[in-house]
């Protein structure tokens, strides 16, 4: 690769406006544009591409965190009480497979994500320590894992329509 291309970064897609989130929303971070600005831009939903619809049901940890599934001592569950695990482990196979054929060694990630998530996420029903299962697996593959929080938006807002000046 030439020195002179733009850096690619991988992005969750939900905080570039696309409405991939559990229920169909988005949640796009103003922050981004700055922190972005003249790099190569790669959208990603683990979730997506581990095969689960959108709309779907949220989801949460059972046992551990991202990094106890990824040795096989936890598991995603829905709140309907699926077992979700591969397909959440499917997703972050998927993200690091993009990861390295587009070269990207950074990633900023939506925070609190069972997928996602960087510092925190939901686990046996309390906000706890931890990663989601593709921010565990990329960062224990080396890639640089930034956490961005975006404000929340309420329905409205989510559902806008997107005007062309934001395209
Ligand atoms: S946080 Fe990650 S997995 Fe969840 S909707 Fe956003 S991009 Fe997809």
């Amino acid at each position: 690769m030439s020195t002179n291309e733009p850096e690619c970064v991988l992005v969750s897609a939900c905080m570039l406006g696309v409405h991939c989130r559990y229920d169909a929303s988005t949640n796009p971070s103003p922050e981004l544009e700055q922190r972005l600005a003249g790099q190569r831009i790669v959208p990603v939903c683990p979730e997506q591409l581990g095969g689960l619809t959108t709309p779907r049901p949220a989801a949460h940890f059972e046992g551990g965190t991202g990094e106890d599934v990824l040795a096989g001592n936890a598991r995603v569950v829905t709140n309907t009480g699926a077992d979700v695990t591969d397909q959440f482990l499917r997703g972050a196979q998927e993200t690091l497979r993009l990861a390295r054929v587009l070269g990207a060694r950074r990633a900023i990630l939506k925070e609190r994500s069972p997928s996602c998530g960087c510092c925190q996420v939901h686990r046996d029903g309390v906000l706890s320590p931890g990663s989601g299962v593709t921010a565990a697996l990329l960062r224990r593959e080396g890639i640089a894992i930034e956490p961005l929080d975006p404000p929340k938006q309420t329905t409205d807002q989510a559902l806008a329509p997107i005007s062309s000046s934001k395209l």
